[in-house]
């Protein structure tokens, strides 16, 4: 009797060890789109790093999270009680090339959360283990990739970008076999949910209406609800979508940030960023910056963000054609006219997040051209694209030296100065008002190439985590300025031409 109570008490505390009500609806409203699998057990894992702040967003509480039951649960030791742990089924075109079976090969999710908001959140481990989706990997992590997605994520949530969060990073104490034997990791992210194209074409080619309707109201309930309400839910619901994905990408584009691998199984459609793997932040600008080892043609280049957009949702629509209307033909119009507004929409989004950051908040007709000619001269003088936006504040204070350094003639970016701020005078507001807004858009703080790799070799090879937790609390307030992380804000002196990413594996 006395064991049979300690098992049922013990069995109530790990239930509600982490304070997690799982409310796995993925499980259950999306059979056909998932498999239910385990984790792997690693029972010399340690804990590096836990996001106290994302925790309590999420109504966990701190001495829990820190507690052994958080260690086992986030790494995936010991299962929570009311978790149905799975692997979601995703397709994906990957650099062009469709690959119908994909899915989570690496990662488990745990199930959804309820945040302080009344949102629903998926909480998934990458790098538990192998699942039905491995194929020939072995559903592990390096703890590198880990480490890096942790600080990327969460340096774009403090940039004010959509994106997945990082709750916990793991190290299993179980090296994994690449070109060499790496220390393992187990990430916690944490996501508004891990729906992709690749989970629509994936449905979509089950030949199964049924299953893509329940995806698309599952998606509609969770991410759209307005889009419910209308005529066409499912159109409207397609052209929230593409809203969103237009948005995020006017982001990335506004801050310098290179995605790597747009493959329509990296592309959420709830809009926010996922999948950290070989991408980066831009130095010098030019627009044709690639730092992915495996993008040789370089479809995924800076400039060409906007355009694997629209190709990326023409996918997507292909999947929404069933849906959308009975008729066939009908069903491709419709789509098709949504599919047109995406480049106006993507415009209109990036010259307004553009507009902000050269301080500017009426629209005036030659807006576009003065934020072109601002990049071009940034291009032809090979000019570093986060501080040229930082600096421009203080020119219009009245300090240009530092700008000026920047360029290597600046004798252009005189003339361009002069026309912008004859062009700020017209907005009537006090320049330093206006300097002032500008560094809340304009980040002095990236996570820069040269910076990440000095940190993840200290914490993966040497065992230190000091640097990395000194970057990661700089990238928490990445406008405001702190001279004693001065180092953090210069670009690297050899312009990061020879830098190559890699994919998470
Ligand atoms: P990614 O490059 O991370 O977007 O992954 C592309 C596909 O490869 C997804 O289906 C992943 O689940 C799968 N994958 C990546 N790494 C591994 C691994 N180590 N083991 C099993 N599957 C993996
Ligand atoms: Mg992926």
């Amino acid at each position: 009797m006395l064991k049979i109570i300690k098992v049922i008490t013990s069995s109530i505390m790990l239930e509600n060890a982490l304070g997690i009500d799982f409310q796995n609806t993925f499980a259950r409203d999306l059979k056909g789109l998932y498999r239910e699998s385990s984790s792997s057990k690693y029972p010399s894992s340690e804990i590096l790093l836990l996001n106290d702040s994302l925790a309590s967003e999420l109504g966990i509480k701190l001495k829990n999270l820190h507690s052994k039951d958080g260690v086992d649960i986030f790494s995936g030791n010991k299962k929570h009680l009311n978790s149905i742990t799975l692997a979601q089924a995703y397709s994906g075109h990957q650099f062009g090339r469709f690959n119908p079976n994909l899915g989570d090969g690496r990662a488990l999710l745990l199930g959804e959360v309820l945040n302080k908001k009344g949102e629903l959140k998926d909480i998934q481990l990458k790098g538990s283990g192998p699942t039905p989706f491995s194929r020939r990997g072995d559903g592990k992590s390096a703890l590198g990739p880990v480490l890096r997605e942790y600080l990327i994520s969460e340096s774009m949530n403090a940039l004010n970008i959509p994106t997945t969060r990082a709750l916990a990073a793991v190290k299993t104490g179980e090296p994994v076999e690449r070109e060499t034997y790496l220390p393992g990791g187990v990430m916690t992210r944490v996501a508004s949910s891990h729906i992709r194209i690749g989970t629509y074409e994936y449905a979509s080619l089950q030949n199964d209406n049924e299953l893509i309707k329940r995806l698309a109201d599952y998606s509609i309930s969770r991410h759209f609800p307005d889009t419910g309400n209308v005529e066409n839910p499912y159109l409207a619901l397609f052209a929230a979508i593409c809203n969103q994905q237009a948005s995020l990408i006017a982001n990335w584009m506004s801050i310098g940030f290179i995605h790597g691998v747009m493959n329509t199984d990296n592309m959420s459609i709830s809009g926010e960023t996922i999948d950290y793997g070989p991408c980066a932040f831009m130095n010098t600008y030019n627009p044709e910056t690639v730092f992915s080892s495996i993008d040789v043609q370089g479809r995924y280049a800076f400039q060409n963000q906007p355009s694997i957009l629209t190709w990326n949702l023409t996918r997507l629509a292909e999947t929404f054609i069933p849906l959308v209307d009975n008729n066939k033909d009908e069903s491709v119009k419709l789509l098709t006219e949504v599919l047109q507004l995406i480049k106006p929409v993507y415009t209109n989004y990036w010259l307004s997040i553009m507009r902000s950051k050269i301080g500017l908040s009426k629209e005036e007709h030659n807006d576009i051209e003065l934020i072109a000619q601002f990049l071009e001269i940034m291009a032809e003088e090979k000019a570093d694209f986060t501080l040229s936006f930082r600096m421009l504040s203080k020119a219009l204070i009245g300090d240009k030296s530092k700008i000026k350094k920047l360029f290597s003639n600046s004798r252009r970016l005189d003339g361009w100065i002069m026309l912008w701020q004859e062009r700020v005078s017209q907005e009537n507001i006090a320049v330093e008002t206006i300097a002032n807004s500008m560094d809340k858009i304009n980040p002095l703080y990236i996570p820069r190439n040269h910076k990440v790799e000095e940190a993840l070799d200290e914490a993966v090879f040497k065992n230190n985590m000091r640097s990395f937790n000194i970057m990661l609390s700089v990238m928490q307030n990445p406008y405001d300025e702190v001279e004693s992380n001065a180092s953090f804000a210069e670009a690297p002196i050899n312009e990061d031409k020879s830098y190559k990413t890699f994919c998470g594996t």
